[in-house]
């Protein structure tokens, strides 16, 4: 059907149908021999076009433009960067059953997550659009001068974010759109005013290909310099490297493995000259269900742990992987349905055979260690069971892999015997992207102190709910530190994202006339600023 939908799509769309080749600014890479082909998760059979890696030369040349065309992008008003974003959202809109239908065809997700995953993609644009319209996201700051000022006069100083300037923005393979080519990372980094190189996820590659022309042509509609956008296609790590290497290139989104995040985040900072890396990697999301909530809702809360971590075939960094229990009558209850609906899930297919064998390592390693029940469905291509494992606390503290992410619809129950042992496993955690406790209101009095570790170990706490969705929103963090990220003082989700892509710049006795106009005394764009300490929009 997918097929179907992409063959006679193509053959009435001529212009849009992939060509295969690396979008070097407002110009297309070779057809170099060097080839990838993305895999059918359904079927596990190679899909067509294939897709040429990139040279070196075109690299540099990529690299090059947007060097080029950073002073531009990052001058230009933020009302054209604003139209800019949401060209782009309109062109992606505008590819409609195209766009999704391949991004289906590529991932094995289903057409109606893909295509609420195009709303998300389209919304995130559109609210950096109006971060950056409006303004204020600069944090302009003016300290007035004070000639008169005893013992010494004091100087005017003027600060605010600038661009960093070009950023390499790597793909995830578990959003094929919204954390991707033009997923919140470039959104974030454009908003920003950096240019920006991205490498394709060899998993989508023709979903790549279809956001990548959405964006170039944005570019060219809005008349931005070419050097704004390039798209890479790759085969291997070479290219990935030697972009995280160049030293034209000033900061570095990626989501995916810790190991590839680290990989990363080493190579820049063994450059003569280190830049940030802003890496989302792993994380076992710890869920702490309470005495009083499993008595009043067990469950509730078991069928919800159960789609939890098997949505999206459980491929989320926010996929709840270790549920601990405190004592409770209501325990054996709860886990005994949580195994019951695992074995009568469906099953489904993971994204990449990498990650299907992954998955399949993971559980076996598991397996030697505690004891779990599996999914029975029969499966194809790389498709995949569920399984639920079941254990105490007291392996868990002695057997770290445990509290390891394994990628896909699996997940660890805990049995804590004692308040302390809870707490003690609450404290031997790595650092994460949420921590989640259910409880009732006599829960949370009773295990204050969990909330208080929990919060030192996580970027989000959630409470009575799975973390699983991702609100994109401005008071949102998807963020956390290490491993969850490189950088705990960030989030790659909501508008704080877009501070990822700046540094501070400070003009202090600047005549007026070679100010920003957001630092002028008129404030021409009026923005929010603090001026002497305090905040107004005078
Ligand atoms: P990945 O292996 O980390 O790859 C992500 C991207 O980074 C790919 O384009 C990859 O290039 C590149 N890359 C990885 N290591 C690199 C290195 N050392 N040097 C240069 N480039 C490098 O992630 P994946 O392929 O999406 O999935 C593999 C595993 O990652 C999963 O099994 C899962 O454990 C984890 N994962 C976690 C999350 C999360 O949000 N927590 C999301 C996705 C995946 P190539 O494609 O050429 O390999």
């Amino acid at each position: 059907m997918l097929q179907f939908i992409l063959l006679s799509w193509e053959r009435t769309n001529m212009d849009l149908e992939l060509l295969g080749t690396s979008i070097i600014g407002g110009n297309r890479g070779a057809a170099t021999k060097d080839t990838l082909r993305a895999v059918d998760p359904h079927s596990g059979q190679p899909i067509e076009p294939s897709f040429h890696s990139a040279t070196i030369a075109e690299l540099e040349q990529a690299i090059k433009l947007a060097a080029a065309a950073r002073r531009e992008f990052d001058t230009c008003p933020g009302v054209k960067r604003a139209g800019f974003l949401r060209a782009i959202a309109e062109k992606m809109e505008g590819m409609g059953d195209l766009l999704i239908a391949r991004a289906t065809l590529e991932s094995g997700l289903p057409f109606k997550r893909i295509r609420s995953e195009l709303g998300r993609t389209c919304d995130q644009l559109r609210q950096f659009a109006g971060v950056v319209e409006e303004g204020s996201w600069v944090d302009a700051r003016i300290d007035r001068a004070d000639p008169d000022r005893k013992p010494l006069p004091k100087p005017d100083v003027r600060s605010l974010k600038r661009a960093v300037g070009p950023a390499a923005i790597f793909c995830a393979s578990n959003f094929p759109l919204a954390f991707s080519v033009a997923g919140g990372d470039t959104a974030s980094a454009l908003a920003a005013g950096c240019p920006v190189v991205v490498m394709a996820h060899p998993a989508h590659p023709g979903t790549a290909e279809l956001a990548g022309r959405a964006i170039a042509a944005a570019v060219n509609k809005c008349g931005l310099p070419e050097g704004v956008f390039s798209l890479l296609f790759s085969n291997g790590y070479e290219l990935g490297q030697a972009l995280v290497r160049h030293p034209d290139i000033r900061a570095v989104g990626f989501t995916g493995s810790r190991a590839g995040g680290r990989a990363l985040m080493d190579l820049a900072a063994a450059r003569p000259e280190p830049i940030p890396v802003f890496a989302e990697m792993s994380s076992i999301n710890p869920t702490f269900i309470l005495p009083g909530a499993l008595a009043e809702r067990g469950d509730e809360i078991a069928n919800g742990l159960h789609i939890s971590f098997t949505l999206g075939v459980g491929q989320f960094c926010t996929k709840p992987a270790l549920v601990m229990m405190a004592a409770s009558a209501h325990r054996n209850e709860f886990s005994e349905r949580v195994f019951a609906l695992v074995e009568s899930s469906p099953g489904g297919p993971l994204l990449t055979p990498g990650i299907k064998e992954n998955y399949e390592r993971g559980l076996a390693g598991r397996g030697k260690i505690v004891s779990g029940r599996h999914g029975r469905a029969e499966i194809a291509g790389l498709a995949v069971n569920a399984a639920a494992f079941q254990t105490t606390a007291e392996v868990v503290l002695r057997t770290p892999e445990l509290t390891e992410e394994v990628f896909g619809p699996t997940t660890v129950l805990v049995n804590a015997d004692r308040r302390d042992e809870l707490l003690e496993l609450a404290r031997s955690l790595e650092g994460q992207l949420t921590a989640n406790i259910f409880g009732t209101d006599m829960d949370l009095s009773d295990y204050a102190d969990l909330i208080d570790i929990l919060a030192t170990k996580a970027g989000r706490l959630v409470f009575n709910a799975f973390p699983t969705g991702v609100e994109v929103c401005p008071a949102m963090v998807h963020g956390g530190p290490y491993p969850a990220t490189s950088d705990p003082r960030t989030t790659s989700v909501g508008t704080r994202a877009i501070d990822r892509f700046t540094r501070l710049v400070c003009y202090q006795g600047f005549p007026q006339t070679a100010l920003p106009d957001e630092l002028k005394d008129g404030n021409p764009l009026q923005l929010w600023r603090m001026v002497n300490g305090k905040v107004s929009q005078d």
